[in-house]
């Protein structure tokens, strides 16, 4: 066996098998529990490590030596996705994917300038009133030849490769003509939420800070935008993110919580931070039926942020019987296919005169 250092904490080891697949998967095992076991080094107490493996097959899965460590690195990055501490082969499937993504990626930098983008609205139903009161804008990019690429594929790439901050500035402008927009017609209470990458968290609080500027220079009151984060944001150590959330507050931009439960365990951040709304994930609003977990889990997480003085979104509500016992315990908004899809700023206009008209909030509710 070769073992060489590539550089960084990256490692290679050359091993010469028969029957490859199933002899690679004894070693990559073998090496995963020699390296987790504690490390004892004098004046610290026992450390551990461990590592992540990716495999790559000769000559099956490349020819030359760059090829064979290319592909190695792909599955490695493979095996660290599946939460660390595990080995993963390289693949057919994998290389395409790593393919479209270089594809994606260098699409993605030319799309705005393209016109492809589009900012689209879905609707924040008030449960008690049945009115239109807030809405999410969802990020739209209408590739050449495939269609419509999700924002689930092409956010990652963003994130990657940098792409998400000319991105993201381009959405928040586009959000505020919409929302002065709207604050003349749908009125001064109408509130527009923006989701905001953990990345784009990383260049500090500058991004912000003009953000703040131009809304004052517009004239939109910080009250009409919300800004969507994760939870993980609110887990990392970095002090510069409690600032940035305080610069918001003190301009009056709400901050909601997005996807609520799927992160972290940890509800400490809820008090040593300035939240305003909590946006129960779609996958416990999927499965809500009278006297089911999720519906004690909601329950108890919409008694919890009115206690905290939290207001509550349910995302991805779907059916009416969601709706029902959403409104039930006491969950103050909902959003979801029920009551519309994400549409563009101008469709969005008429599902609001729809419910005008109806003078029940929107179709179907
Ligand atoms: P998210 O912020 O949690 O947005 C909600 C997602 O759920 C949206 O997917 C929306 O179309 C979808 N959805 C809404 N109602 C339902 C429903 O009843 N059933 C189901 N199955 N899905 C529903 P979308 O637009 O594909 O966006 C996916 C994610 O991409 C968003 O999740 C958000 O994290 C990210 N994203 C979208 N636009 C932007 C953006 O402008 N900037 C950033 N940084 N991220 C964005
Ligand atoms: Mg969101
Ligand atoms: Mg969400």
């Amino acid at each position: 066996v070769e073992l060489a250092r590539l550089g960084g904490d990256e490692f290679t080891a050359l091993v010469p098998l028969n029957q490859a697949s199933d002899r690679a998967q004894e070693v990559a095992d073998l090496m995963l529990s020699q390296m987790s076991k504690p490390l004892q080094l004098s004046g610290v107490p026992e450390v551990t490590i461990g590592g992540s493996i990716g495999i790559a097959i000769y000559p099956a899965d490349g020819t030359s030596i760059s090829e064979l460590i290319k592909h190695a690195d792909q599955a490695m990055y493979l095996a660290k996705d599946a939460g660390r501490g595990c080995f993963r082969f390289f693949t057919r499937a994998l290389q395409e994917s790593a393919e479209m993504r270089v594809r994606l990626a260098g699409e993605l930098r030319r799309a705005l300038d393209a016109g492809q983008m589009e900012v689209y609205y879905q609707p924040i139903v008030e449960l008690d009133s049945g009115r239109i009161t807030k809405a999410e804008a969802l990020i739209r990019w209408k590739h050449a030849t495939q269609g419509f690429v999700s924002p689930a594929t092409f956010i990652p790439i963003a994130e990657d490769t940098g792409t998400i901050h000319e991105l993201g500035e381009w959405v928040f402008e586009q959000v505020l003509h919409q929302t002065l927009r709207w604050r003349g017609i749908l009125g001064p209470d109408f509130q527009v939420s923006i989701n905001i990458s953990p990345v784009q968290f990383n260049s500090g609080e500058q991004t912000f800070l003009r953000w703040i500027d131009t809304l004052q220079a517009a004239g939109l009151p910080g009250s009409n935008l919300v800004i969507e984060i994760t939870e993980g944001l609110l887990m990392g150590t970095d002090p510069g993110i409690r600032d940035t959330l305080l610069r918001f507050r003190d301009a009056g931009i709400g901050v909601a919580i997005d996807d609520f439960g799927t992160g972290y365990s940890s509800l400490s951040y809820l008090k040593k931070f300035d939240i305003d709304i909590l946006k129960i994930d779609q996958s416990f609003t999927r499965n809500l039926a009278p006297e089911g977990a999720d519906f004690a889990l909601c329950e108890a997480i919409v008694v919890m942020a009115h206690k905290l003085g939290l207001k509550v979104v349910a995302e991805g509500v779907e059916t009416e019987l969601q709706r029902d016992l959403l409104r039930q315990i006491g969950c103050d908004y909902a959003q979801g296919f029920l009551f519309s899809r994400a549409v563009p700023a101008a469709e969005f206009e008429t599902l609001r005169v729809d419910c005008g008209q109806s003078g029940e909030g929107v179709k179907k509710l």
